[in-house]
């Protein structure tokens, strides 16, 4: 089983780093040809306007938004769960995202209140506790359009804040699982790919 991660910006290192401690073998993917190697694709945190460009350049975006049509398993990780959105809400006008999951998601949405910040968020279907979750710039789930499951949301009542969702094959978080050394939701999507392939 291969799990590929998307290499042109951002954080990948990281997540090829997670992915290698859980026994699978991890890949960076940058070409077409790479795509369709892969039984699995996480699309890392970095900027999502940025990403979208570059897979545009390096030939990806079609591949992989195609891949995705046909049920490849994919996790997205902040930029990533933008570029897995239908929607982007605060995009840039020629921003592009592969899409997939049912729902508007907010670019730099806890921007204007802070910057950064970390919180314990519990993640239905993840075991052992809350995960501490790294929010960097991070975007949340404005509204869900679909048949979209909330797997973990930050804050309490009206101000309750979407940052966990799964659809079907598709995994996205608006926080870093890859900066924590808390490998659970690494081996949730690793599940999620086995189940598949
Ligand atoms: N704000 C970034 C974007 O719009 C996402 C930040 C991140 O991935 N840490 O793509």
């Amino acid at each position: 089983m291969i799990i590929g991660v998307l290499a042109l910006q951002g954080d990948f290192r990281e997540h090829l780093a997670a992915l290698a401690e859980c026994d699978v073998i991890a890949r960076p993917v940058r070409r077409p040809e790479e795509v369709a190697e892969i039984d699995g694709l996480i699309v890392p945190g970095g900027e999502s306007t940025t990403m979208s460009k570059l897979a545009q350049e390096f030939g990806v975006y079609e591949p992989i938004r195609n891949r995705l049509r046909a049920g490849m398993p994919a996790y997205g990780t902040c930029a990533g769960m933008i570029m897995l959105a239908d929607e982007i809400l605060d995009g840039r006008p020629d921003q592009v995202g592969f899409g997939g999951l049912a729902l508007q998601v907010r670019r730099n949405a806890f921007g204007r209140q802070v910057d950064s910040f970390e919180s314990q968020v519990e993640i239905a279907g993840v075991e052992g506790g809350p995960v501490t979750a790294v929010f960097i710039r991070a975007p949340w789930v404005e509204k869900t359009t679909g048949e979209v499951e909330v797997l973990g949301q930050v804050g309490e009542g009206p101000d309750a804040r979407i940052v966990a969702v799964r659809q079907g094959n598709l995994l996205a978080t608006s926080f870093h699982p890859e900066l924590t050394g808390d490998l659970r939701l690494h081996r949730l999507f690793v599940e999620m790919v086995r189940a598949a392939s």
